[in-house]
């Protein structure tokens, strides 16, 4: 535990790293670029390195901090307190759909941003992506490891299952590269920040989500094994070839489009 400028103590079960770079805040605030009539949410506020900004921007903020200490203090601010709602409430579990229809501007969907806690990131984005539905678009801080998967594509020794159902929820934006000593205490990987808009309309006809989440999650668990190995309860490897897939190739070489396409084979068997 390391005591940050401004008294509080980081605490590590809650991800806590936080920033104070100016110029990497300013950059993030930017490609945000936060305007009245729009429903902002912040993930994490912490100590108000990006909320403090955003509320120089709007005269109306939600923020969803699970740290009671922190919700308080946000609550207490001397100069944003009466613009901020906070949420008291781990993020993994907030129905950001509910929360939609919640929100001062009606039939707007949110905008979500940031810098989140790194050791719960990635089933965080997958909860996302279940209300991508309600969402504009979405700035995080993540790892920047995390960043490389969600924008790899088929070939890159990044891709996998975070990948593939990223791109199908959402077009993946890297915007900026964030070093450790921006942070308090600094973390001990490189971060990076990425926009994520959800698609108006899938990329790719999926008959159930869940079959390509499955699937993906076969393929990429054994991903060193051909397809024929590691999707042999699902489908037969003369299968696989009649969808004009080779059986033969692995994971990683796999497009969205043909891992739909098994998805969907996978459903019409299963029907
Ligand atoms: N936004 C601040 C900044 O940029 O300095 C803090 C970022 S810090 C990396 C992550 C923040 O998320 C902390 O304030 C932490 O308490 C909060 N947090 C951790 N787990 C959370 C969860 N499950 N739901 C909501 N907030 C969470």
């Amino acid at each position: 535990m390391s005591k940050t400028h401004l008294g509080h103590t980081a605490r590590k079960r809650f991800g806590q790293n936080f920033l104070h770079d100016d110029y990497v805040i300013g950059k993030i605030v930017a490609a945000i670029a936060p305007k009245n009539e729009q429903n902002l949410v912040e993930i994490g506020p912490g100590l108000g390195a990006l909320t403090d900004p955003v509320c120089e921007e709007v005269d109306a903020l939600t923020v969803i901090e699970l740290d009671r200490d922190l919700a308080k203090r946000l609550r207490h601010h001397p100069f944003n307190g009466n613009k901020l709602t906070v949420i008291e409430q781990d993020a993994m579990t907030m129905d950001f759909g509910a929360l939609s229809k919640e929100m001062p501007v009606k039939d707007k969907k949110l905008r979500v941003f940031g810098n989140l806690p790194y050791n719960i990131s990635t089933p965080l984005m997958f909860h996302l992506f279940d209300h991508a539905h309600c969402i504009e678009d979405m700035h995080f801080m993540l790892q920047k490891e995390v960043v490389n998967r969600l924008a790899a594509g088929p070939g890159s020794k990044n891709y996998g299952r975070l990948s593939v159902m990223a791109q199908y929820y959402c077009h993946v934006i890297p915007v900026l590269n964030v070093p450790p000593g921006a942070f308090k205490p600094p973390p001990k990987v490189d971060s990076a920040v990425v926009k994520l808009v959800p698609h108006q309309a899938p990329p790719v006809d999926v008959e159930s989500v869940n079959t390509l989440e499955r699937v993906c999650a076969q393929a990429f668990n054994q991903r060193r094994k051909t397809i024929r190995n590691s999707l042999k309860d699902s489908l037969s490897e003369e299968e696989i070839r009649e969808l004009g897939i080779d059986p033969t190739s692995r994971a990683e070489v796999l497009s969205l489009n043909d891992f739909a396409t098994i998805a969907n084979a996978v459903s019409a068997k299963e029907h």
